[in-house]
């Protein structure tokens, strides 16, 4: 009874709650909006410095299209739950040329990159992804993302009407089958998730089998060579990305490893740790706030032997 009692007080008190500040909403003059997404829903940009490389984002997701005179090569078509966002990719580079789409890279096998494909395979082009990323797929099959017909293991160039683009597996570290997409001539790269700018690591990193092998790939991408970084999301501002923040998120890395360890040697992991380990150094970086107790989690397993 007296329970009943405190659940019926607490939801007057709410109620109360709610509309006092419906009477402040009504009373006070406008706020502005939070700063909401001011971007278009789309983008299309050509790489500054190139005669072929574009970017095409939709919302928070990016994509590399090159343009040869032998064909187009396309890389995730970043349509799930979002048919057009594929349809808007597919007219968007055909308002950069007439050329076919013959290729379709996969970044790697995360459905929110790679879903919605189907219009690139009726329009003929060829799917390739690293063979891992097919063993997943074929794991988990999704009527919204179009099987690879090609696979890579560790490398493979294509060459398509002049154009050189290298496909290179660096280890696992985000997923277990990550491509780096490398232009050699234009010295550009494109990597999808696993080598965020100067952002936090995505939660508590799912579907990441090792955090030092992560790291162990992230010093083989900075040995390759390269200028530029076309991330698979835009961050810090949407600028690409440098050899300095690959070195930078290796230095993320570090810090965070040698403090959960210290936590972990306090018999603070996990929850504990979650709450008090702190990295002020990183403090202006993205999701610093929201993915670092996530990000301590998964050190603290570390810690732990998984
Ligand atoms: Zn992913």
């Amino acid at each position: 009874m007296m329970r009943r009692f405190a659940v019926i007080a607490t939801l007057f008190a709410v109620m109360t709650l709610c509309s006092t500040d419906l009477t402040v909403a009504q009373t006070q003059p406008a706020q502005p909006a939070p700063p909401a997404d001011a971007r278009p829903m789309f983008a299309t940009s050509k790489v500054e410095g190139t005669d072929n490389v574009y970017i095409f984002r939709y919302q928070n997701h990016q994509s590399m299209f090159v343009v040869t005179n032998s064909g187009v090569i396309a890389t995730d078509p970043i349509g799930l739950r979002r048919p057009q966002a594929v349809t808007t990719y597919v007219d968007e580079i055909k308002k950069v040329t007439d050329q076919p789409i013959k290729y379709v890279i996969y970044s790697h096998s995360h459905y929110d990159h790679i879903a919605g494909g189907k219009l690139f395979k009726d329009l003929g082009a060829t799917f390739v992804a690293h063979r891992n990323a097919k063993a997943q797929l074929e794991k988990f099959p999704s009527p919204d993302v179009v099987m690879p017909d090609e696979v890579v293991d560790n490398e493979r160039t294509l060459n398509l009407g002049g154009t050189m683009l290298e496909l290179l597996y660096v280890g696992r570290n985000h997923s277990d089958n990550s491509l780096v997409m490398r232009l050699p001539k234009e010295k550009l790269i494109f990597t999808v998730d696993f080598i965020p700018i100067q952002t936090l690591l995505f939660r508590n990193l799912p579907d990441t089998a090792s955090p030092p092998e992560w790291e162990a790939s992230l010093q083989r991408v900075a040995a390759l060579e390269w200028e530029r970084m076309i991330p698979g999301h835009p961050y810090a501002g949407g600028r690409l990305g440098t050899k300095q923040d690959v070195m930078d998120l290796i230095g993320y890395m570090q810090d965070l490893a040698a403090e959960v360890k210290k936590a972990a040697a306090e018999g603070k992991c996990i929850d504990t740790a979650m709450k008090e380990v702190k990295l002020p150094k990183y403090e202006n970086w993205g999701n610093y706030a929201n993915f670092l107790p996530l990000n301590v989690e998964r050190y603290c397993y570390l810690n732990n032997g998984f």
